[in-house]
C-alpha cells in the first residue's frame, strides 16, 4: 500500500516525498479510504501513530480538488477541527500547512489565551480549514466573526480530552451551529 494507490492528489504525494513518509500507517490505510469516500469515522490509535495526517490529508484531497473554495471576503470555514488546547491547534495546523503546502488550501489555527482581534481580522477573509479550540471557536462566531453555515468537514480531534476538559456544553453550541 502506497499513499499514490489510495488515491490522494499529487500536490499531497509531493508534500509526503519531501517528509520522507514512505507508506501509510495502519490508522492512515484505514480512515483515508472511508474519508474520501465522505463517510463517518470514527478512530482510535496512540499517539504518534498519524492519526494526523489520518483525517489532514483526506480533507485536503477533498478541498483541492472540489474547486469549492472560501470566498475572499466569505467568512466561513469548510472544514472545521476542533481540539482541547491550543498547543494542539497549532501543531495540527502545522500539519495541515506542511501537507498542504503545494495546494490553495487555506488554513488558520484560532484558540484562546491570545488577542481575539488578529483571529477575526484574519477570518474575515474567510478559511478552508478552520482548526480551533471550542471556545474560541464560540467567542468568535457569537461576535460573527465567523459563518459555519458552509462547514462540509466536522473533525473532533482527541475527542475524549475535549470532554474530560469539560467542553461538552461548548460542543452542542458548536453542533447547533453547524449546517
Ligand atoms: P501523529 O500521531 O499524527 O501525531 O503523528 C506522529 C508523527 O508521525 C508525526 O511527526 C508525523 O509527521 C509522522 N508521520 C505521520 N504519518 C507518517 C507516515 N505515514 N510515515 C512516516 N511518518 C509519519
Amino acid at each position: 500500500m502506497t499513499f499514490a494507490t489510495l488515491g490522494l492528489a499529487d500536490t499531497l504525494l509531493q508534500s509526503l516525498e519531501t517528509l520522507g513518509y514512505k507508506t501509510p500507517t495502519p490508522i492512515q490505510e484505514q480512515a483515508i479510504p472511508a474519508i474520501l469516500e465522505g463517510r463517518d469515522v470514527m478512530a482510535a490509535a496512540q499517539t504518534g501513530t498519524g492519526k494526523t495526517a489520518g483525517f489532514a490529508l483526506p480533507i485536503l484531497h477533498s478541498l483541492a480538488t472540489d474547486g469549492v473554495k472560501v470566498g475572499s471576503n466569505s467568512v466561513r470555514a469548510l472544514a472545521l477541527v476542533l481540539v482541547p488546547t491550543r498547543e494542539l491547534a497549532e501543531q495540527v495546523h502545522a500539519s495541515f500547512r506542511q501537507y498542504g503546502e503545494h495546494t490553495s488550501v487555506s488554513t488558520y489555527a484560532a484558540y484562546g489565551g491570545v488577542s481575539i482581534n488578529p483571529q477575526m481580522m484574519r477570518l474575515r477573509r474567510g478559511v478552508d480549514v478552520l482548526v480551533a479550540t471550542p471556545g474560541r471557536l464560540l467567542d468568535l462566531y457569537s461576535q460573527n466573526a465567523l459563518k459555519l453555515n458552509k462547514v462540509q468537514i466536522l473533525v473532533l480531534d482527541e475527542a475524549d480530552r475535549m470532554l474530560d476538559l469539560g467542553f461538552a456544553n461548548e460542543l452542542d453550541a458548536v453542533f447547533a451551529a453547524l449546517p
